[in-house]
C-alpha cells in the first residue's frame, strides 16, 4: 500500500480543527444545565408506555413516513392543510437537513449572536459559510446590523430562535417581520421554547412563502425520544424530505410520542409548574447582591455574576451543574445559565448560589 493519509491530511480542515460538542458528566449531580423538563410522566402513563414497548415490532424497521404520528401532530398543532410537516431526530437534525439542502459553494447560513450554537456548528458540518450578526447589549436584535448583513451576504437561510437560547428573551416580532421582508432567502423560526413563552409565530406562516417554523418535544419533557418537526409549505419541505434518512424516527419514538400526545394536559401542567418556578428563581436571583438577571420567556434563566468561572466551579463542588457561558461570546461575559428544575432543586441552587456569592 502507498503511504496512508493521516487524519489531518484527509479530514476537512474546518472539521479537523473543531472541538466536539461537550456534554459534561452529570451522574449524582443536580442537573440544571440542558433545558430538560425535570418531571417524569405519571406512573399510569409510564405503564401504558411499558405495554407499548412490550408489543412493539422492533424486529421491523419503523414506519418510514411516520404517518400516524404526523397526523397526530397535525391535529395537535392545528396545522392547516396547505402546510406540510417534516420530522427530524430532534430539531438538530432538521437544521442539518436544511443546511445540507442549501449548501451551494457560496451559500450563507445566517443567525444572530449569541444564539443556539448548533446553527454555527451545523453550518460548518455542511460546508456552508456561517454569518452571525451580533445582538444589542440587551440581547434584542440589532436591526440595522441585520439588514446590512442581509444585503451584504444574501443568506440562503436565516435561523432565529423565538425565544432565543442562551439569552431567554423573545425577539421583537416587528423586527422579525422586517427581516423576513428584507431577505430573499428562507427564514426558519425555531420555537424550541414556545410552551414557556406564551407566544408563537405559527399563525404568520401562511402569509409568507419563505418562512418555516420549527418545534421540538425535547424541552417539554421528551428529550430522550429525539423528535423535532418543521412546519412549512410543501414546495420547500418536499426537497428537505429527500435528504431525510428513511428511518430517522425510531419505532419507539413514534409509538411513545403518539401516546403522550393523547395526554397533553400533563405536559401543559408540567410546563405551568416550570413557569411558576421561573418566577420564583428570578425573584431569588434578583434579590442577590452583585447579580444581573435577564428576563426569560423560556425554561432557563441567564444571569451575570462577578466571576462566572469561580461561581460555576463552586456550584459544581456542591453537586449542582449549570451552564457556564463565559468566554463563549463577548456579550456573555461572566454569564451563567440555569435551567429551571423541580422546586427543591431550584431552592438548593438559590441557597448555594447565595452562599457562594456572599463568600466572594
Ligand atoms: C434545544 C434547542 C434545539 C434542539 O433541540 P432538539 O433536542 O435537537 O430537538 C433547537 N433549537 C434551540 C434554540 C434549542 O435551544
Amino acid at each position: 500500500m502507498s503511504n496512508p493519509f493521516t487524519p489531518e491530511q484527509l479530514i476537512r480542515k474546518e472539521i479537523f480543527s473543531l472541538s466536539a460538542y461537550h456534554v459534561p458528566p452529570a451522574i449524582g449531580m443536580i442537573k440544571l444545565d440542558a433545558m430538560e423538563n425535570p418531571y417524569l410522566l405519571p406512573m399510569f402513563l409510564r405503564k401504558e408506555i411499558a405495554l407499548l414497548a412490550e408489543n412493539a415490532p422492533i424486529n421491523r424497521y419503523p414506519d418510514a413516513s411516520a404517518m400516524a404520528l404526523k397526523k397526530t401532530l397535525r391535529d395537535h398543532l392545528r396545522i392547516s392543510d396547505e402546510m406540510d410537516i417534516l420530522l427530524g431526530n430532534g430539531s438538530d437534525e432538521i437544521i442539518q437537513m436544511i443546511a445540507m439542502a442549501i449548501a451551494k459553494p457560496n451559500a450563507v447560513l445566517m443567525s444572530v449572536e449569541p444564539a443556539f450554537v448548533m446553527f454555527r456548528m451545523i453550518a460548518t458540518f455542511a460546508n456552508t459559510q456561517y454569518v452571525g450578526v451580533t445582538l444589542n447589549k440587551d440581547f434584542t436584535i440589532d436591526l440595522d446590523a441585520m439588514l446590512f448583513a442581509i444585503a451584504k451576504h444574501n443568506p440562503a437561510v436565516i435561523f432565529l430562535a423565538y425565544p432565543n437560547n442562551p439569552t431567554g428573551n423573545l425577539f421583537d416580532e416587528e423586527a422579525i417581520l422586517r427581516i423576513i421582508a428584507a431577505t430573499s432567502g428562507l427564514v426558519v423560526i425555531d420555537e424550541a421554547y414556545h410552551v414557556f413563552a406564551n407566544a408563537s409565530m405559527i399563525d404568520r406562516l401562511g402569509s409568507f412563502p419563505n418562512v418555516l417554523l420549527m418545534r421540538t418535544l425535547s424541552k417539554v419533557g421528551l428529550a430522550g425520544l429525539r423528535l423535532g418537526l418543521l412546519v412549512g409549505r410543501t414546495q420547500w419541505l418536499r426537497h428537505f424530505e429527500k435528504i431525510r434518512l428513511p428511518y430517522n424516527i425510531s419505532t419507539m419514538t413514534q409509538l411513545i410520542t403518539e401516546k403522550v400526545l393523547q395526554h397533553t394536559d400533563i405536559l401543559s401542567q408540567q410546563a405551568d409548574a416550570i413557569k411558576l418556578e421561573r418566577v420564583k428563581v428570578n425573584a431569588s436571583l434578583s434579590a442577590m447582591n452583585g447579580i444581573e438577571v435577564f428576563p426569560s420567556r423560556a425554561n432557563f434563566i441567564l444571569f451575570r455574576v462577578k466571576n462566572a468561572g469561580q461561581v460555576f466551579q463552586s456550584l459544581k463542588q456542591r453537586c449542582i451543574l449549570i451552564k457556564n457561558l463565559d468566554g463563549t461570546h463577548p456579550l456573555l461575559e461572566n454569564c451563567l445559565r440555569i435551567t429551571i428544575g423541580m422546586p427543591e432543586e431550584n431552592t438548593q441552587f438559590c441557597s448555594a448560589l447565595h452562599d457562594i456569592i456572599s463568600q466572594t
